[in-house]
């Protein structure tokens, strides 16, 4: 920071307010995390220079030689992380990542079968403000009313119905292991495509932990940063029958020049993905998230699906007086950022909510583990059952201030 300090004070003291918030606050964000220290340098470096319209060996522009290098080993990298026969590094976001899919395989008013938002799906999956939604037909499958799990009868008989050409499996906020096999068999039966967006799981898909959609799936999506730890950024997998049509769809489809200081930082994240140290990492998000849906259940509780299989709860509100807004503002004044988030069957809008989100990604990152998960629950819980008592958030504050000085982050002794 010592350049921007030094000619930008301005936007320097912007820097320092944001890393005091990340620092001593406890972030539950399900798909936030703490990239590494090597993945920030990566991030802000003379890559960023550089115009490399095409692929490796082949681009627009001159003085790509290391460019290329790196964009190949971001890819080699993720080959060998995802067993993947294609991969595609140059999705600038999650989002860019599916219109990239969407782009190679539909033509407008072609039929999607995704996950509705309030279900779990994401905004991209065809919700009706975004491209997704207005330029394809989508029809939506969702949970099921008592075990809120996929109801995979449900995304059969839509399938059959329907005759969609893309099947989109993946969600934002969906707690439960997905059947990435079962959705191919329904594909099958019906013509059509089948993409997963790993965009959430997709660090526990790497390390095992999570059924992979790989070996079924024509396309996966994903994004880089959140259980993936890498940059902000997305990427596209896939069979390699469909290398020549997904490239060509991302460039000259919908992007023009690739991020390369993206893509330098995502081969180091997916070089730190292939260390030992991100299993152990992973398998920890997973332990801290099932007691963190331990601890809540017996602080009264309810959860959607009951519980959880990965890095994420979803707590159930609707019959606790307090909105998913109100609950994550208030939880924020003591120092616990969550989001807001609808549950199955939600009736309140999107800008309010019946749920909120908890996601142990990024407090794993910092070295929490399972105590440390019920001292956070404990907080929660009483904050959300006392929510006229400010002084009561004044003090949590204080207490999670503590709690974050003994995990700090990006410091010579912190383990980010
Ligand atoms: N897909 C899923 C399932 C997501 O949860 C997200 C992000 O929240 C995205 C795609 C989009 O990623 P981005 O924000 O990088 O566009």
């Amino acid at each position: 920071m010592s350049a921007i300090r030094k000619q930008d004070m301005e936007t320097a003291e912007i820097f320092s307010r944001e890393l005091k918030r990340q620092q001593y606050k406890v972030n539950l964000i399900a798909s936030e995390n703490y990239a590494s220290s090597a993945v920030l340098e990566a991030q802000g470096s003379i890559m960023t220079n550089k115009y490399a319209e095409g692929y490796p060996g082949e681009r627009y522009y001159n003085g790509c030689e290391y460019v290329d290098e790196v964009e190949e080993l971001a890819i080699k990298r993720a080959k060998e992380l995802f067993k993947a026969e294609h991969v595609n590094v140059q999705p600038h976001s999650g989002s860019q990542a599916n219109l990239a899919v969407y782009f190679a395989l539909l033509e407008e008013g072609d039929t999607i079968l995704s996950m509705h938002i309030s279900h779990g799906g994401h905004l991209t999956h065809g919700v009706k403000q975004n491209f997704s939604g207005r330029w394809y037909k989508v029809i939506f499958y969702g949970v099921s009313r008592d075990k809120e799990v996929i109801d995979m009868k449900e995304v059969h008989s839509l399938a059959i119905k329907q005759k969609p050409k893309l099947i989109m499996v993946g969600a934002s906020a969906y707690p439960r292991a997905i059947d990435f096999k079962e959705f191919k068999k329904i594909a099958d039966e019906v013509g059509a495509y089948l993409v997963a967006d790993v965009a959430h799981i997709a660090g526990l898909i790497a390390t095992g932990l999570h059924p992979d959609p790989i070996p079924y799936a024509d396309f996966v999506t994903t994004t880089t940063h959140k259980t993936l730890r890498g940059p902000r950024g997305g990427m596209i997998m896939c069979k390699g029958q469909y290398a020549e049509l997904i490239d060509k769809a991302v460039f000259p489809g919908i992007q023009s020049g690739p991020l390369m200081h993206v893509i330098a930082a995502k081969a180091v994240a997916f070089g730190e993905a292939l260390r030992p140290e991100f299993k152990e990492y992973q398998r920890q998000v997973v332990k801290n998230a099932k007691h963190m849906a331990d601890c809540l259940k017996k602080e009264g509780f309810k959860l959607m699906s009951g519980g959880t299989d990965n890095h994420l709860v979803l707590v159930n509100l609707v019959d606790t007086g307090i909105t998913g807004a109100e609950a994550a503002d208030i939880l924020d004044e003591a120092g616990i950022i969550v989001n807001k988030n609808s549950v199955p069957f939600d009736e309140t809008p999107p800008t309010v909510t019946s749920g909120i989100r908890l996601g142990t990604p990024a407090i794993t990152t910092r070295g929490m583990k399972e105590g440390e998960v019920e001292e956070i629950v404990l907080r929660i819980s009483k904050v959300l059952k006392s929510k006229l008592d400010k002084n009561l958030r004044q003090e949590i504050r204080e207490e999670v201030k503590a709690l974050c000085e003994k995990f700090p982050i990006y410091t010579e002794k912190s383990k980010v």
